[in-house]
């Protein structure tokens, strides 16, 4: 298991699916955890439940100042942030272009792109301090096209720029900047995919998506030296190869 004893690490979107999952392990791997989502209710219950070592802030990843106050507030609660996974992610509307409707198209760029360079420009000057990660959580859907989802491409495509782009620019600086292309997961995000009817993959069946303990695992693993590798890029996690090297398969 990953050693994460004396970090604190910050994770959007952690009232259920991954995000949940990953405050969980990185809570076994001994992390304080800041939960932070929009259900308040969600993150208290989880935090409750994790212990002492976990605090929930409300926060709406698409209001740039609701992320700073609780990265400022996460910080002075653990004296410091050493890992921030940038989780939040919409995948409704789902829509084909011609159908979509322009606002709610403009609000999944608001929590998937902004709310992402949001959590990278509000803890940098901790993550400067500390020599900490950013894990952007992406999706194969960044460099592949599906219909019905030009919304969910193109923000994810932006995601993977910024993970560059923050790679690029921190690298020297000791900030690590890497992306997680998790494949399909078994969360209410596909539950949603697969009511919609579209593209292939709503009819996947329920059994081809790992579960989301697996990617908090990934994630954890990406903290680690033995993933610098991928930095400024997305590891993918749907090969065999990939799942070996996080140690969930043998
Ligand atoms: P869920 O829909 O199960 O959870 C999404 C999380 O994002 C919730 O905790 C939700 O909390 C939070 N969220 C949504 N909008 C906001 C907002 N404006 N501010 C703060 N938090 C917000 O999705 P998953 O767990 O499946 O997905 C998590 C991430 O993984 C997403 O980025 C998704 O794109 C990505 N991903 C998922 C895959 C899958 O197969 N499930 C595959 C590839 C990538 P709340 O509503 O309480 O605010």
């Amino acid at each position: 298991m990953v050693d994460l004893k004396g970090k604190t690490a910050l994770i959007t979107g952690a009232s259920r699916g991954i995000g949940e999952a990953t405050a969980r392990v990185l809570a076994n791997c001994g992390a304080n955890v800041v939960l932070t989502a929009r259900s308040e209710a969600d993150i208290r219950r989880i935090a409750d439940d994790i212990g002492s070592t976990a605090l929930a802030i409300a926060c709406d990843v698409a209001d740039y100042a609701q992320v700073r106050r609780a990265t400022l507030q996460a910080a002075k609660h653990f004296g410091g942030l050493d890992i921030l996974v940038n989780n939040a992610g919409l995948i409704d509307p789902i829509a084909r272009i011609d159908a979509s409707d322009p606002a709610a198209w403009g609000s999944v760029v608001d929590v998937n792109v902004k709310g992402v360079y949001h959590g990278m420009h509000a803890a940098y000057p901790y993550l400067k301090r500390s020599g900490g990660v950013i894990i952007n959580i992406s999706s194969g859907a960044a460099t592949g096209a599906l219909e019905g989802w030009s919304h969910y491409c193109a923000t994810k495509a932006a995601v993977l720029s910024l993970t560059r782009c923050g790679h690029k620019e921190w690298a020297e600086e000791g900030v690590r900047v890497v992306g997680l292309s998790p494949g399909t997961v078994a969360t209410d995000m596909q539950k949603a995919i697969k009511a919609s009817g579209v593209n292939p993959v709503s009819e996947l069946d329920w059994s081809a998506h790992i579960s989301p303990e697996w990617v908090g695992r990934a994630i954890a693993w990406l903290t680690t030296e033995e993933a610098r590798p991928y930095d400024g890029e997305d590891f993918a996690l749907r090969s065999d190869e990939a799942r070996r090297l996080v140690g969930l398969i043998d």
